[in-house]
């Protein structure tokens, strides 16, 4: 999952209509305004003399781009990183922030002032794990190669018995259990700096907010369900955010926690639809438009309940909007 997806983004852009999936971003600039409200909300009441945006995987960097335009406004302009590893979408982000500095990793994101940090789409594009319960006990799946039809999942031969949460141990054959070392590891060197250094990070991902078992490995192509197993580093994988662990990892490392939220309540609670309202009145020619993107982001059927919202935030620094809904 980590090559092929490494291959995936890095070959070209696949965001849009015309490609393989979309983004809340890319479907309305209310999305990355509502994010550019909730941080400077808390950047007004906190007002560090300096701090930092951070944004892991910003794809084009519309979401940057509609949030720092509405920072402005505020009269907030901080220095802007992104961590992303695809050359190709790098390019794209430079053409609309091209004050951004790239990394690769989180280590040499800046270590003196609070971080405002923001991921949306860019955990479920990390590589899981995945555990099946056989008859000889737990065993990790593998991926092997298949001749004929690309690659294939089979149990391998270690016993992973002690990766398994208690309550899963004496699940039905064949139960899926995954887990996402890199998820943990970037929330926890995130915590860690953010306890140190003060400030906020924000996930927005579809996922579960409970421990849970199922295979939630997911293949998509020119917005249809694919193989996972064929056409590597043409399909974009991903899988479902496991929430329950990042707020762990969170309060792990002395962070506060809110949500997660529905996505859908936390734009409402943020003030989307009077968002929606202002650009509809200024531009009538596309408020049906507007509105029909307003209801993808927010109607429960759509993107609204599916995705979740996540705050964690340093010990004294104020709580965050979006999350009494
Ligand atoms: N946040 C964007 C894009 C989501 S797609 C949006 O909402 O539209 C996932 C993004 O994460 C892409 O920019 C991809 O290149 C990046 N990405 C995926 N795995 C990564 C990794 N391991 N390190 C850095 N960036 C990664």
């Amino acid at each position: 999952m980590r090559v092929a997806n490494t291959a995936y983004y890095g070959r070209a852009d696949p965001l849009g209509a015309e490609g393989d999936f979309i983004t809340a971003p890319e479907i309305s600039q209310m999305f990355g305004e509502m994010v550019g409200i909730w941080l400077s909300d808390l950047w007004l009441r906190q007002r560090p003399a300096r701090c930092h945006y951070v944004e892991l995987g910003p794809g084009r960097g519309t979401l940057a781009a509609d949030a720092l335009r509405t920072m402005r406004r505020f009269g907030w302009t901080p220095s802007v990183h992104f961590v992303e590893n695809s050359p190709a979408l790098r390019a794209k982000q430079l053409q609309v922030v091209p004050s951004a500095v790239f990394h690769d990793t989180l280590e040499s994101l800046p270590t003196d002032t609070p971080l405002f940090v923001v991921a949306n789409e860019f955990f479920d594009a990390l590589p899981v794990r995945q555990m099946v319960s056989t008859q000889g006990g737990w065993r990790e799946r593998v991926v092997v190669r298949n001749n004929e039809a690309g690659f294939a999942a089979m149990s391998g031969a270690t016993a992973t018995d002690d990766l398994i949460p208690e309550q899963f141990r004496s699940a039905a054959i064949g139960s899926i259990y995954e887990v996402c070392p890199d998820a943990s590891s970037i929330m926890q060197q995130l915590s860690v700096r953010l306890a140190k250094q003060g400030g906020v990070m924000l996930v927005i991902d579809y996922g579960y907010t409970q421990a849970a078992l199922g295979d939630t490995v997911q293949a998509v192509q020119s917005h249809q369900y694919a193989d996972p197993f064929t056409h590597s580093g043409q399909v974009d994988l991903t899988a479902h955010v496991d929430f329950f662990e990042l707020s762990n990892c969170a309060k792990k490392y002395g962070l506060l926690v809110a949500g997660p939220n529905d996505q859908g309540a936390w734009l409402s609670g943020l003030g989307i639809d009077q968002r929606a309202q202002i650009l509809a009145a200024s531009n009538p020619s596309r408020a049906a438009d507007i509105s029909a993107a307003r209801n993808r982001l927010v109607a429960p059927d759509a993107m609204g309940a599916l995705f979740k919202v996540l705050a964690v935030y340093a010990q004294d620094w104020p709580q965050p909007q979006g999350f009494g809904l």
